[in-house]
């Protein structure tokens, strides 16, 4: 049976093709899976499980049905969607999994993160996330009207596109040394992770480390099946 991974659909009312494409994604290709994997970013932005739009209604109510049908879903946080809560996972038939998780594939023990936390190159991007993070700000956050979090989100992305856009390529992507002391600690050959939207498969002295691919122009998924990995992109 096949296991899929995916992440960084980044979905939002403003981008309805993106929202049908997963559709058929689920329709189709996910109900013949065992499990999906979400590795975060699944939504472009998340204000809070009370705060839900015709996107999040409608995604969950997929995500429900496809629960229903036998697959089971997991979720884990990204970047943008990491006030995702119980609330939300419950509607949408999903298990949220914290990260970093340790799976097995086919035997072989694999580690799930989302992808952020690896860019340590980009300090300033570092030191949000810590704040982001931190669960007094998050209760803060969601204490708020909803009008004062769009108009707080709406800032951050503004700050988050001016620093992507002056930031290097480099300093963008997941640190090497990181990387390695994540195989190190959790005794782990195989990684799969998303958030740096380049979807590649990387061997490296022994070890995978499986880049998975954005949902910006096209689906993007990995398939792990008992015959091979396929990385699709197209
Ligand atoms: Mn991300």
């Amino acid at each position: 049976m096949t296991t899929l991974f995916i992440s960084d659909l980044h979905l939002c009312k403003q981008r309805p093709d993106i929202t049908s494409m997963f559709k058929s994604f689920l329709e189709n290709k996910a109900r013949h899976a065992r499990a999906l994997y979400i590795l975060g970013d699944l939504f472009e932005y998340w204000l809070g499980d009370d705060a839900l739009d015709e996107t999040a209604l409608t995604v969950a109510k997929w995500l429900k049905s496809l629960n229903e049908s036998g697959v089971t879903i997991y979720y884990m946080a990204g970047n943008r969607d990491f006030l995702l809560g119980d609330a939300y996972a419950q509607k949408s038939g999903m298990q949220i999994i914290s990260e970093p998780h340790v799976i097995e594939l086919n035997g072989e023990k694999t580690l799930l993160i989302h992808g952020d936390a690896e860019c340590t190159d980009d300090v300033p991007y570092q030191q949000a996330r810590i704040m982001l993070r931190n669960p007094e700000w998050q209760a803060g956050f969601l204490s708020k009207s909803i009008p004062e979090r769009i108009a707080f989100a709406e800032q951050a992305r503004k700050q988050s596109e001016a620093h992507t856009q002056g930031a290097s390529m480099e300093i963008m992507d997941v640190n090497q040394s990181a990387i390695e002391a994540l195989f190190q600690q959790h005794q782990v050959k195989q990684m799969i992770h998303g958030h740096t939207h380049r979807p590649a498969i990387h061997e490296n002295n022994g070890t995978r480390r499986i880049v998975l691919g954005d949902w910006h122009k096209q689906a993007s998924y990995l398939a792990y099946n008992d015959s091979g990995i396929s990385l699709v992109h197209a």
